[in-house]
């Protein structure tokens, strides 16, 4: 289990962004899946004291279910981005379906650049279509917020250990990962802060 994305792996696919270039200490935080009830109210309430933008890779089902919600992230001044219609894995599905699903959820947000695969599970016919349109940004510090046999203090860990300048940090927006982001969310953003980070969301 890695953590941070081994070199030799950001190697073989060199036209994903697995983090940014940059020559001061900007960091870009994101989160994946939702808009999901509770948890996306939660998760701005802490961006906002902690006054720092953020992007959220949305599930265009999530965003039909949940309009409002994605309307809160917008009007927070964040960036929304593409996560997929309905969350396909592109290792199981075949192009056509996979690039279908992904401009269902596109049709939602029609000025968004940006393209997160779900799971990070995509394969090189997928990219060299989607790459034309899209910027396809992965991670380099994934905090595993998801694992349900972790513990917010090692999801902590995770983030602080591995962040360096022009990182790019992967934490959930839906229910299975509530647990261990809430305790420890607004203290990783403080200490962030405090090492001198700033956070980024110009991609
Ligand atoms: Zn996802």
């Amino acid at each position: 289990m890695f953590v941070t994305t081994p070199k030799f792996i950001q190697a073989l696919f060199p036209s994903l962004i697995w983090r940014k270039e940059t020559q001061d200490k900007r960091i870009w935080l994101t989160f994946d899946d939702g808009p999901s009830p509770n948890v996306t109210p939660w998760i701005l309430s802490v961006l906002k004291k902690e006054k720092i933008k953020a992007t959220f890779f949305l599930v265009g089902q999530q965003i039909e279910k949940f309009p409002e919600l994605a309307g809160a992230i917008i009007k927070d001044g964040h960036t929304i981005a593409n996560h997929s219609y309905s969350h396909k894995n592109g290792w199981l599905t075949n192009k056509e379906k996979y690039l279908e699903d992904i401009e269902s959820c596109q049709a939602l947000m029609p000025n968004n650049k940006l393209f997160r695969p779900p799971y990070g599970k995509i394969t090189k016919g997928q990219i060299s279509v989607l790459k034309e349109k899209y910027k396809i940004i992965l991670w380099d510090v994934l905090s595993y917020d998801f694992k349900q046999n972790t513990s917010p203090k090692i999801v902590q860990e995770n983030i602080i250990k591995n962040t360096t300048a022009g990182s790019i940090i992967v934490l959930h927006n839906n229910k299975a990962s509530f647990k261990n982001i809430y305790p420890i969310l607004a203290k990783v953003i403080q200490q962030l802060k405090k090492e001198g980070y700033v956070f980024s969301t110009t991609w």
